[in-house]
């Protein structure tokens, strides 16, 4: 059953800020359709980066060719608490220096190995030439915007929220609400906007919540929720961006 989708009028829309360079063509101001995307492992590679770093702590405390593997696992993907990790990274290899110490050094290091992909610098390039707001919601410290400036996406985003900064995060709908508010539109704008995200516990639950449509990055896996689901699966951001503009 397809989704209600509260368009509002355009003329109930309040401009907030003036429009971004190639954005808003012939449309008034604040009434482009918005599109929000999650950060890491969607527009950011973020395994990569962390492999990158892990790599090089593994150099920098000689710790063998294993140690890069073993930090990839406790990572779990983002997702197992820092400070545990690095408690555990210590007690395994022997590490003395303490747990703030190299946390201090993991806030600095680990954004330093996130590079500018061209594909998605270009995907949103496109989004904004054909009129979309471009926001990201992610859940994550403060240090989540040096890996925004070090993918070269700043240039392309009309907000960025960062969980951490703002004390709510995915599923949190007041997350999705300030990235809307941020890029300059009304709540309205929300029903016509479009979350695309990996993580279907936040990314595609919070677009659920709210009634916006959704798109799913699989990176090779299964969907296995079954309370709610994407409005459609996809293999790139490339390729979320095509849906979209075929579906604003
Ligand atoms: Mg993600």
């Amino acid at each position: 059953m397809p989704k209600s989708r509260p368009y509002g009028r355009a003329d109930e829309w309040i401009p907030t800020r003036p429009a971004a360079p190639g954005i808003d063509r012939g449309r008034p101001p604040g009434v482009g359709p918005l599109a929000i995307f999650d950060l890491d492992n969607t527009l950011v590679d973020r395994s990569s980066a962390f492999a990158r770093w892990a790599e090089g702590f593994a150099r920098q405390h000689g710790l063998g060719a294993t140690a890069a593997a073993w930090l990839i696992a406790a990572d779990e993907d983002g997702f197992a608490h820092r400070s545990g990790v690095f408690e555990r990274a210590r007690a395994h290899f022997g590490l003395d220096e303490p747990v703030d110490r190299l946390l201090a050094a993991y806030s600095l290091d680990y954004p330093a190995g996130f590079r500018p992909d061209p594909a998605v610098n270009g995907a949103l390039v496109r989004l904004r030439e054909a009129g979309w707001r471009v926001a990201v919601a992610t859940n994550g410290p403060p240090t989540q915007r040096l890996k925004i400036d070090n993918a070269g996406l700043t240039p392309w985003l009309d907000a960025v929220c960062v969980s951490g900064e703002l004390g709510f995060a995915k599923p949190d709908r007041r997350i999705f609400e300030a990235a809307c508010a941020q890029a300059g539109l009304a709540p309205e704008a929300l029903g016509r906007a479009w979350m695309v995200g990996d993580t279907a516990s936040v990314d595609i639950k919070g677009a659920d919540d709210l009634g916006m449509r959704s798109a799913w990055l699989h990176r090779g896996r299964r969907w296995e929720e079954h309370a709610f689901r994407p409005d459609v699966v996809v293999g790139s951001i490339r390729e979320a961006v095509e849906h979209l503009l075929a579906n604003d």
